[in-house]
Parts: C-alpha cells; sequence; structure tokens
C-alpha cells in the first residue's frame, strides 16, 4: 500500500471484508473451548494466516488473535516435549486456567502466543480511513465488528484487490500514481 496511492471511494469495511455472503464462515477460535485435535483440524483444513479468538462460538467475542505459523509451532513444540500433551488436551488462551475434570489430560497454555490487542474497526467504518490505517499501522489484516461481535476480517491482500476492482470499474474513482 504505498502512501502516494489516494484513495477515494465510498466504500466501508463491510464492503470489502471477508467471509462475504455465501462463503463459509470466518474461521475462529475459542478461548478455552477447544482441544488441541479441534485446533488442529481448523488451522490444517485452511490456509488462512492467522485466527481470531474469541469468548465463546455464541458470543463472537473478540479475545485476540493468533497467527497460523505460531499455533503450528507451539502446538508441534509441546507434542514433543511438553508432557501429557495429547489430542484431547484443552487448548487455553485465558490468563488463568479453567479447572480441568480429574482424569482430563494436562491443558496447553497458549496465551503467550495470541496478540492481545489486534486491530478492529466497525462495519461501517469508511475504507479511506481504514486503509490510512493499515499504512500508517503498517497492518497485514484488521478485524471487523459490530457491536462488540467479531464479524469478519479484512487483510492487506482483500484491500489491494478492492482497489484494483474499484479502479477497473470506475478509474476516475481511484488515482495511481
Ligand atoms: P491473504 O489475504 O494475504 O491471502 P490470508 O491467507 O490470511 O491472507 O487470507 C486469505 C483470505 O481469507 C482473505 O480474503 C481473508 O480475508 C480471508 N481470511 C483470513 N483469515 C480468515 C479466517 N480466520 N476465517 C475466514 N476467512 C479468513
Amino acid at each position: 500500500l504505498e502512501p502516494k496511492e489516494e484513495f477515494e471511494h465510498s466504500s466501508l469495511a463491510v464492503d470489502v471484508m471477508r467471509p462475504r455472503r455465501g462463503d463459509p464462515a470466518l474461521a475462529v477460535l475459542t478461548q478455552d473451548g477447544m482441544t488441541v485435535g479441534e485446533v488442529e483440524t481448523i488451522v490444517e483444513s485452511t490456509h488462512y494466516s492467522g485466527f481470531p479468538v474469541v469468548v465463546s462460538q455464541e458470543s463472537q467475542r473478540l479475545v485476540g488473535f493468533v497467527l497460523r505459523r505460531d499455533l503450528l509451532i507451539s502446538i508441534d513444540n509441546a507434542r514433543k516435549r511438553q508432557d501429557g500433551i495429547v489430542s484431547a488436551s484443552k487448548v487455553v488462551f485465558t490468563e488463568h486456567t479453567p479447572a480441568q475434570p480429574p482424569e482430563a489430560p494436562p491443558p496447553l497454555r497458549l496465551r503467550g502466543i495470541m496478540d492481545l490487542s489486534p486491530f478492529t474497526v466497525t462495519d461501517h467504518t469508511a475504507m479511506d480511513i481504514t486503509v490510512d490505517i493499515f499504512r500508517k499501522l503498517g497492518l497485514r489484516q484488521c478485524l471487523v465488528t459490530h457491536n462488540g461481535r467479531l464479524l469478519g476480517i479484512i487483510t492487506k491482500k482483500d484491500i489491494l484487490k478492492h482497489m484494483a476492482q474499484i479502479a477497473n470499474r470506475d478509474p476516475d474513482s481511484i488515482l495511481f500514481n
């Protein structure tokens, strides 16, 4: 996102974010509700660079963001080096580990690899403001919320694609120089 590129258009974050209507739902992790095996399944069945962490599927309240790479490395390390970590171990992103049933395997604590304050915009934030924030903060992605509930994600590539689409449709609305 070159600072020289001017982006003057009336699109909103909701027009650029994924998932689009008809796309599979946003792939999220919950802060203390999933097992190592469930997290691995989500990570391995998608190619996304990162995953928002939410309080619960029902609430969709944002807790943080974890990078795919960090998840894979941490789980791999834990399986090799940490006693008792198996597919059934609970993955915990919370500060305090919730009580586990007596026979349960030890939980895998992953709060340390989570970005606790991922950047967010609301669904009706104008895209020119969002693009400005991406440039100024050097973001790779940003999460989109509505009334505090997580709705979607916008990556740098999503923005570049969106700009290219607008430029095709309406070359005068955007100035590349
Ligand atoms: P990039 O956009 O650089 O290819 P990703 O591979 O992370 O980055 O994302 C690919 C596409 O999937 C983008 O359109 C992005 O908005 C979307 N996306 C990213 N993360 C998720 C996720 N956790 N759940 C659903 N869609 C996602």
